[in-house]
């Protein structure tokens, strides 16, 4: 099976939040373009982020500036049924029915003003998800035009594996960060290694935690990073970007801030290259204990 192959940047921004950022139209435009001028030319949406407003704030400075368009990779995701005010199920499941995938695909070109969206991933394993068809839907839209390529975030080596075997999946959107490390153990890492393919990761400062959590693993690993950092010379969100890079499987890490100086930290981590005792370090600080 070919490998897809699509360039994203190392660091990805990413939208989540941007409803929370309140910008306006002019403000979400030079927010981009700043981006862009860090390097950072991919970002990341999906369907439901910001209760579904989150891809069409970003869409209407696309159209504001649309020659930004062609110098970035949209990515965005799609599956979850999320119940909202304008979507009253009841209750939050997830769908990768034929109809629901390709429904969302089109509100997401609409949202973001584009006639082709370079990644969608399906945002959560479905556990209804017949992959034949779901790869059928794939190729489809493919063919249509409407997206370049696919992949998946939070799934299994083996849901992974079950899809890829009928459509090639670009990458396998999970989280990692020095406060949540299962994909170090679960294979999820190893997987993409195995199939040279590049994980993107989420929440790699977890989610803020690592800043202003007071439980003990936080605090913990705030006080291990903080020494470190002091000593490259670095701050902490840097030593985080810097920690996950640092892995073999080459991913990218996606950030969460609307901060500019928080993507200028993130991205300042490209340059870093952590000792292998200083990112065990961070290992040991976060699980409480040494290495076997
Ligand atoms: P994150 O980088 O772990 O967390 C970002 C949060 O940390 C923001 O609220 C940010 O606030 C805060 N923060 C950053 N620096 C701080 C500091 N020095 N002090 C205090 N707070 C600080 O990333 P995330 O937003 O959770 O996730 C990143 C992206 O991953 C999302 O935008 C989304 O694209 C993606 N994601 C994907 C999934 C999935 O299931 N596939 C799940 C979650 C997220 P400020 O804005 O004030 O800096």
């Amino acid at each position: 099976m070919p490998t897809p192959s699509l360039t994203l940047s190392p660091i990805v921004a990413g939208l989540w939040r941007i409803v929370s950022w309140q910008l306006t139209v002019p403000e979400r435009v030079r927010w981009i373009e700043q981006a862009l001028e860090l390097g950072i030319t991919s970002f990341d949406h999906a369907d439901i982020y910001g209760d579904y407003q989150a891809e069409a704030q970003f869409g209407e400075a696309l159209k504001a500036a649309p020659s930004l368009r062609e110098r970035m990779q949209l990515i965005t995701k799609c599956g979850i049924r999320l119940r909202s005010a304008q979507h009253p199920y009841r209750i939050n499941y997830y769908d990768t029915s034929v109809a629901y995938v390709r429904a969302q695909v089109e509100q997401s070109l609409r949202n973001l003003h584009t006639e082709q969206l370079d990644l969608v991933l399906i945002h959560r394993p479905d556990y209804l998800m017949d992959a034949a068809e779901l790869a059928q839907t794939f190729a489809t839209l493919t063919r249509e035009g409407k997206v370049a390529h696919w992949g998946v975030s939070n799934h299994t080596t083996s849901q992974f594996a079950l899809l890829h075997q009928h459509h090639p999946l670009l990458t396998n959107q999970v989280e990692l960060s020095p406060l949540q490390m299962n994909a170090l153990d679960d294979g999820t890492l190893d997987q993409a290694q195995q199939l040279g393919l590049r994980p993107m990761i989420w929440s790699p400062l977890g989610g803020g935690r690592l800043f202003t959590g007071e439980d003990e693993q936080a605090v913990r690993v705030r006080a291990e990073m903080t020494s470190i950092a002091n000593r490259y010379g670095i701050n902490l969100t840097t030593l985080a970007f810097a920690w996950a890079l640092r892995h073999p499987s080459r991913p990218h890490v996606i950030t969460g801030t609307g901060r500019m100086d928080g993507l200028r930290d993130a991205v300042a981590a490209l340059n870093v290259h952590l000792d292998a005792e200083d990112w065990y370090a961070v290992w040991t600080a976060s699980k409480g204990h040494s290495v076997p």
